[in-house]
């Protein structure tokens, strides 16, 4: 059976070869950044966009107080004559002389002759002169002309995913609209006998379908584009007519009938469609039983019916496919280590991913962070996870860990 890093390493090496051939996936779009940048958010960008010019576009004081030549302020104590201006929009016209001076406001453009700014807390006025309580060396409190960006570099590269810093850049540089690469369509497919839909009321042994919308929240998370295409019943011939039709998407996620179960058919009716199976089990807990082949020229995922199970398995191994098809190179997984709170004892032969609280001490000093395992029933108890900020995870290799032990921890998208 795969360690849960060869299987994630696999999806990504099979997507690498096979996937980012297809036209849908070189195929871009534009998005417009104003008035609603909010659709541009998490995109990945299909271009490299460049500064229209020099950033900043003038020598730019970022302290209030005076402009003024250093070398008639090496010591302190000098006396400068003020001769004007220069504040954010509106420059000082003329130049700085020898025994001169000129207030400035932070964003203003440093005028000509200046070469140094002294913060106003460090001088006080006398009639129409300046004392300089402090000494100002040259290249003080300014930033110069391109210092930031030159006319025509790339700012933003290709394949960047969009966040609000990238956002801000596109406006400082001009670019309203940019080129996106477009969302890969990931259709899913739960299936079960025991499903309803949200509207419908349960007899008693009847479950709402929630894995349908957990995973379209972490398909769009991942930065695909979610298509619900129902559930199948655990019947041959209706989950093989459900495979073909959701196959037009870019990628299939099923959830259930991926165990050894006789009401399991998933791998099988992908078997009978000629699929080919890259894995059908990795060595984790939960999501051993988990699928990953290849139907009809389109990636496809069975992830196991249990919902903390489709969760954590969606997170390992579906989302870089999706990153893969949205233009974005597949990046590690992001675990960080945290001291663990308490001696950990897990069963078994595979790694463990663990619902838990991570938390930093209070206050400015930091300190290590410590996570927590909570209480949970199992790979069916969502509340853990709505608890949970991460998951603890037990690798295969070391299933008992002692208090205080530095462990990996795997964050929960969105919550840490
Ligand atoms: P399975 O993987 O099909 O054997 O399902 C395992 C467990 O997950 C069973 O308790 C199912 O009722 C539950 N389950 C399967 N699919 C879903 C779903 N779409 N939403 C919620 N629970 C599900
Ligand atoms: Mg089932």
């Amino acid at each position: 059976m795969l360690s849960f890093e060869d299987a994630r390493a696999k999806v990504i090496e099979v997507m690498g070869a096979r996937a980012c051939a297809p036209a849908r996936m070189t195929a871009t779009e534009t998005i417009d950044i104003s008035p609603d940048p909010s659709k541009a958010l998490g995109r990945i960008l299909a271009e490299d966009i460049l500064a229209d010019r020099n950033y900043p576009p003038f020598n730019r004081s970022i302290r209030d107080g005076f402009a003024l030549r250093a070398g008639d302020a090496a010591v302190p104590g000098a006396r400068l004559r003020l001769t004007g201006e220069s504040r954010a929009g509106f420059a000082f016209n003329g130049s700085i002389g020898e025994g001169e001076c000129v207030r400035i406001l932070t964003g203003a453009p440093l005028p000509k002759g200046a070469n140094a700014v002294l913060m106003h807390e460090y001088t006080h006025l006398e009639g129409d002169f300046v004392v300089l309580e402090q000494a100002a060396y040259p290249g003080q409190h300014y930033v110069l002309a391109g210092a930031e960006a030159r006319v025509g570099e790339v700012v933003i590269s290709r394949g960047t995913r969009l966040g609000y810093a990238e956002l801000a850049m596109a406006a400082e540089v001009g670019r309203g609209r940019l080129q996106a690469s477009c969302r890969p369509r990931v259709a899913i497919l739960s299936t079960g006998d025991e499903l309803i839909g949200l509207g419908d009321k349960p007899g008693p042994f009847q479950i709402r379908n929630s894995n349908s919308i957990s995973l379209a929240a972490q398909v769009a998370s991942a930065g695909g584009e979610p298509v619900l295409v129902g559930n199948a019943r655990d019947e041959v011939c209706e989950l093989r007519a459900r495979i073909e039709h959701a196959l037009r998407a870019d990628v299939l996620v099923l959830s259930g009938g991926v165990s050894a179960g006789r009401y399991d058919l998933v791998e099988t009716v992908l078997q009978n469609l000629g699929a080919e199976i890259l894995f059908d089990a990795v060595a984790i807990r939960p999501g051993k039983p988990v699928v990953f082949g290849w139907c009809c020229g389109k990636p496809v995922f069975g992830l196991p019916g249990n919902p903390v199970s489709t969760m954590v398995t969606f997170e390992l191994f579906t989302s870089p496919a999706i990153e893969a098809l949205s233009g974005y190179d597949p990046q590690p997984l992001p675990l960080f280590k945290a001291k663990l709170a308490h001696p950990v004892a897990e069963k078994g032969t595979v790694a463990h991913f663990l619902p838990a609280r991570v938390s930093w001490p209070s206050g400015e000093t930091g300190g290590d962070p410590k996570v927590k395992a909570l209480l949970w029933e199992g790979s069916g108890d969502i509340g853990a996870v709505v608890r949970a900020n991460c998951f603890l995870v037990v690798h295969a290799s070391r299933l008992q860990l002692e208090a205080g032990e530095w462990v990996d921890v795997f964050p929960r998208r969105g919550k840490l």
